[in-house]
């Protein structure tokens, strides 16, 4: 993973969450306060601001950070410790697994924050799936998708071939988040403002879980 990855992908957050900021909005309008495009929007571009300002420091870290104080929203605070937990975690030249463990922490410190679960329809149902996803896909035993030769265990003898590309490891993470959001809609909110709705949070896509499926989709985006 190249030293400026961190920064290009929260680039490209910034671009996808102004592009998708008025159907984020619209998802919030229905289950919340209509405020999530909004919120994360003005977060991002501040990030933006934040990174320009201060090129040489952890931009994870930064960004977090940044998220922390401009943000209002539940998302905010949530989506800032997310960064910061991953920035501290990771190496400047983290290799994918290595990516893949600094993102579990980053969703690891979201769930404590949060108080919050799989299954209670917020952003962790298309989080943690994701970091599912990257954990399988760049473990030791990654399914390359290539059988080992005949006789030779493969990803000992060729480790090039049991490798996935970060573009195939991130796509598989997108593809996971996005089916995770997908699968919020038919939950009932437990946690945030969506809970309150009770009953007729059901039927709806969690605004919180649209916006992370989007996050994880900018990582296969920017991977080289
Ligand atoms: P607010 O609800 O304060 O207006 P946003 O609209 O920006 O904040 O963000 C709402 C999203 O935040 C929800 O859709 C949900 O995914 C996420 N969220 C809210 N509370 C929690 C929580 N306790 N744990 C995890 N995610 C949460
Ligand atoms: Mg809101
Ligand atoms: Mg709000």
């Amino acid at each position: 993973m190249r030293a400026g990855f961190p920064a290009a992908w929260l680039a490209e957050c910034a671009r996808v969450v102004a592009a998708e900021r008025e159907r984020l909005t619209a998802l919030d309008a229905a289950i919340g306060d209509a405020d999530h495009g909004a919120n994360l929007d003005r977060g991002f571009a501040e990030v933006r601001r934040a990174l320009a300002a201060a090129p040489e420091a952890d931009a994870l870290v930064t960004a977090g950070t940044t998220l922390i104080r401009k943000v209002g929203g539940a998302s905010g605070p949530l989506y800032g410790s997310l960064l910061r937990a991953m920035g501290a975690a990771l190496g400047a030249q983290a290799s994918p697994a290595e990516f893949a463990a600094a993102f579990t922490t980053g969703v690891e410190a979201v769930a404590r924050l949060g108080r919050s679960a799989e299954g209670d329809k917020t952003m962790l149902d298309a989080l943690w799936p994701a970091a599912r996803a990257l954990t399988d896909a760049t473990g030791p035993q990654a399914p390359s998708g290539l059988p080992a030769p005949p006789g030779l265990s493969g990803s000992l003898e060729f480790p090039e071939i049991s490798r996935l590309s970060a573009a195939e490891v991130f796509g598989r993470a997108a593809t996971a988040a996005r089916a995770g959001a997908a699968a919020t809609v038919p939950m009932l909110a437990r946690k945030g403002r969506a809970s309150y709705l009770g009953e007729r949070s059901v039927g709806h896509e969690d605004p919180g879980a649209a916006s992370s499926a989007l996050l994880v989709g900018a990582l296969e985006t920017v991977a080289d």
